[in-house]
């Protein structure tokens, strides 16, 4: 990844492929990285650890975009759809985000970080060394805390790093007496400061949709964020436009989903710094179209990739295997899928000490058994990484896994 841009299509031979390739390690940074016979000489103190065989060696993934903190399950809302029923009739037969927000009210915080912690180890295991996890689910300030401390708690204890959001702001509570600008007004003054005393996020999400908030709704609300200093990222465009304006607007660093993003709109995020969010994991879940990564690339955005592991849209939660469909989909370069869920991806987070196999940057690695780094979107998924090293640790090893 080392030497791409940001922003823009890539083609594949600006891949920089090292051949009999070696990285050293200190502490949790990558040292250097080059010709493995050239580093031996070059660090002699070296502990070294030669892998048998052909592996390729990628940038541990970032997943920018998740909802694995909930409680209960929508397989019947699922289910239901594909049985071609429409969103009312699933919502009065007791689905939709409502259900999963009764659930995880009903949940304990411990159950909740329980149930984080297993969702990120898994993710882990298919190479994804950071994961974005957002609220949304509670509604309430006491339940929107009760999810960013779950997060907060799970973060200590998943092998990923866990990176947290506020998405109170996910829908009009049903049980909240007042309007949606009232419900905001609540959040940003009641919440957000304690959001703050207790360093549970620094990131504010906001989903403008018809079914949500309206791009008038949330002027206060995201004002307010940026007066007090939260980074703001948006559900934009899912099944209407708006939310795009809004998070460019705002200077959103992402503006996740796009699904039904015009001409307008990519123009509008190419020329912006905003960084454009794809979630082929909603379009497999939902069986609706996909983000238009190819436009977006051929008009100059940056395009990252994330699965949106969600128990209503998107079930599944496998970034490796929605990223290669959506690289099928959408003609999508093997370098352009990888940087997007790599260094494009921690763009969209914020960070830049990671997404690369760079000296000085996060030692996150994914190592495939594999002759070839084309293999790896080629399998579609099912070629899964054999080690992974989390901050210069080696936290999984499938060959020794049970
Ligand atoms: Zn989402």
């Amino acid at each position: 990844m080392t030497g791409l841009a940001l922003k823009g299509a890539i083609s594949d031979h600006e891949l920089e492929v090292l051949a009999e390739g070696g990285i050293v390690i200190e502490n949790n940074l990558i040292l250097a990285t080059g010709n493995f016979d050239e580093l031996k000489s070059e660090y002699p103190e070296a502990d070294i650890q030669l892998l048998k065989g052909n592996h390729v060696c990628l940038p541990g993934f970032v997943d920018a975009h998740t909802h694995i903190c909930f409680g209960g399950s929508r397989a019947k809302d699922y289910a239901m759809r594909n049985a071609g029923k429409s969103y009312l009739e699933i919502a009065h037969a007791g689905g939709g985000i409502w259900d999963t927000v009764t659930e995880t009210r009903k949940a304990s915080i411990e159950e909740l970080t329980k149930n984080t912690i297993k969702r990120a180890n898994r993710h882990l295991n298919n190479g994804t060394t950071t994961l974005e996890v957002k609220s949304g689910y509670g509604l309430t300030i006491d339940e929107e805390l009760k999810m960013l401390r779950a997060i907060k708690e799970a973060n200590e204890k998943a092998l990923p790093e866990l990176i947290a959001t506020c998405l109170a702001a996910h829908m009009l509570p049903k049980d909240f007496k007042g309007s949606e600008k009232e419900y905001l007004k609540m959040i940003s003054e009641e919440l957000f400061p304690v959001l703050k005393e207790e360093n549970l996020t620094h990131r504010i999400d906001a989903f403008i949709e018809q079914s949500a908030f309206s791009a008038d709704d949330i002027q206060a609300y995201f004002t307010k964020a940026s007066e007090l200093d939260f980074d703001i990222t948006v559900h934009a465009d899912q099944f209407s436009t708006n939310g795009s304006k809004v998070a460019v607007d705002h200077k959103a660093i992402s503006a996740d989903h796009l699904e039904a993003s015009t001409d307008t709109e990519i123009e509008l995020l190419a020329n912006s710094d905003t960084i454009a969010v794809a979630l082929p994991g909603a379009s497999i879940g939902l069986g609706y179209n996909f983000t238009p990564a190819r436009k977006l690339l051929d008009a100059g955005a940056a395009l990252a990739i994330a699965s949106d592991h969600n128990p209503g849209s998107a079930p599944m939660g496998d970034l490796l295997t929605q990223a290669s469909i959506l690289g099928t989909f959408e003609k999508l370069t093997n370098a352009e899928v990888l940087a997007g869920i790599t260094f494009r991806a921690a763009a969209a987070l914020k960070l830049e000490d990671r997404g690369k196999l760079e000296a000085g940057l996060l030692a996150d690695l994914a190592v495939f058994h594999s002759d070839n780094y084309q293999d790896i979107l080629y399998n579609q998924g099912n070629l899964k990484p054999c080690m992974i090293w989390k901050n210069g640790e080696l936290v999984f090893d499938r060959h020794k896994a049970p």
